[in-house]
């Protein structure tokens, strides 16, 4: 069993180690100084999302974070998988037996072919000198109608970019972006809206949904955008809305519910028009733990049952476990890629924390914590 006093122990003696206060390590990791206090008493453990950037703090592995205890590197192996999965299976819960639909002669519904993305000029108010920035370096991948795919990586390593080529928002420098085989760097901006509307829909992290609509119109937008009959939009956004357990607050403005149902929303509205694939940039970003789970839920639940393909930008590990497929980018570039396969959520989440540690072993850098 994993043990919180001891690993509350340990996270203190560490930052004693460093000469830090609780309020220093509280500050650096941008969290409260009660949180701190809270960890180090044993009463709670850290966030998902914070163990990656404490661990780099304090030195420490993840695998010595969760045992409570330095581990001489000869015992590690053996030691920390262990320790891990426990730690991981108390978070997560078991799964119940999922079904894994997985259509071994499944369509290609996104293919990006060495895309490139060279912004030439910095940003307004940042330096005058020529410093052009290779956003997106040479990617290349392809996504299965029905999955789930996550692209996690540290800020700045240019997953906003790409997921921003793939919605038509920006254009490629150089490559091929191909949705259900239309290539879509070759659209003209006229065009691109409409293409967004019939073929994309959107989950962003905030300001998904328009204040001055009601939950049901919202909903019902992209319908009457493609000018479906009037007297089919009500049964459809009605089914779609029992379905994610919203129906009984249609009628509510945004402001009126919760993060949660806001994003559950948000997902209806996106799965509504029936679109090739749904893009979502950090949209666990801003909900507590238990809505973020229920929003994974609810996209996991739209992959198998709606045949939805969803390409999801995080960098919240309990996020990407959800995920059939996860690809990680740094530095532009897609360093790796890991299939889920038949594996359950805690089996996934230890090989993406193992992952994640590889790839910034490599320069130290910290796991984005705030999406800016
Ligand atoms: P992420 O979403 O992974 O944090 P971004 O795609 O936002 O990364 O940014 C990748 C890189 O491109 C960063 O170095 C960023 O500063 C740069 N960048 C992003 N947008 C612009 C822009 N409009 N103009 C110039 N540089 C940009
Ligand atoms: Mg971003």
């Amino acid at each position: 069993m994993m043990d919180q006093v001891r690993i509350g122990a340990f996270i203190a003696e560490r930052r004693k180690a460093k000469g830090w206060t609780q309020s220093q390590l509280a500050e650096k990791l941008e969290i409260t100084d009660k949180a701190v206090s809270k960890w180090e008493t044993g009463r709670s453990m850290p966030d998902l999302s914070l163990f990656m950037p404490l661990c780099t703090l304090l030195e420490v592995t993840l695998n010595e974070l969760f045992a409570g205890e330095c581990i001489a590197a000869e015992t590690l192996r053996a030691k920390a998988d262990e320790v891990l999965m426990d730690v991981i299976t108390n978070w997560l819960g078991r799964d119940p037996q999922e079904s894994t639909a997985c259509d071994p002669a499944s369509q290609t519904v996104l293919d990006v072919e060495n895309v490139s993305k060279l912004y030439e000029t910095a940003s307004a108010g940042h330096g005058t000198e020529d410093n052009a920035v290779l956003a997106v370096n040479n990617v290349s991948f392809q996504i299965a109608h029905g999955s789930l795919v996550a692209i996690m990586g540290a800020s700045g390593s240019g997953k906003t970019t790409l997921l921003q080529l793939i919605a038509t928002i920006d254009k490629p420098t150089s490559g091929a972006i191909r949705i259900s085989g239309q290539n879509i760097v070759d659209i003209p901006d006229e065009a691109a809206a409409e293409f967004r509307r019939s073929h994309l829909g959107f989950v962003f992290q905030e300001y998904n949904l328009l204040e001055t609509l009601t939950l049901y119109e919202n909903i019902a937008l992209p319908l009457t955008m493609k000018s479906v009959p009037k007297e089919n939009i009500r049964p459809m956004v009605q089914r779609i809305s029992e379905k994610l357990d919203i129906s009984a607050i249609l009628d509510k403005y945004p402001y009126e519910v919760s993060g949660g149902q806001r994003q559950r929303c948000a997902c209806a509205r996106a799965i509504v028009a029936d679109p090739d694939i749904i893009l979502a940039d950090e949209p666990t970003g801003a909900l507590d733990s238990h809505a973020a789970r229920q929003l994974l839920d609810t996209l996991s639940m739209l992959c198998r049952e709606y045949g939805a393909t969803i390409l999801m930008v995080t960098h919240d590990v309990m996020a990407a476990s959800y995920c059939d497929r996860i690809l990680f980018m740094k530095d532009g570039e897609i360093k790796a890629a890991l299939d889920r396969e038949q594996k359950n959520k805690q089996t996934f989440f230890a090989d993406i924390l193992k992952k994640i540690e590889w790839i910034e072993g490599e320069s130290h850098a910290v796991l984005e914590i705030v999406n800016p």
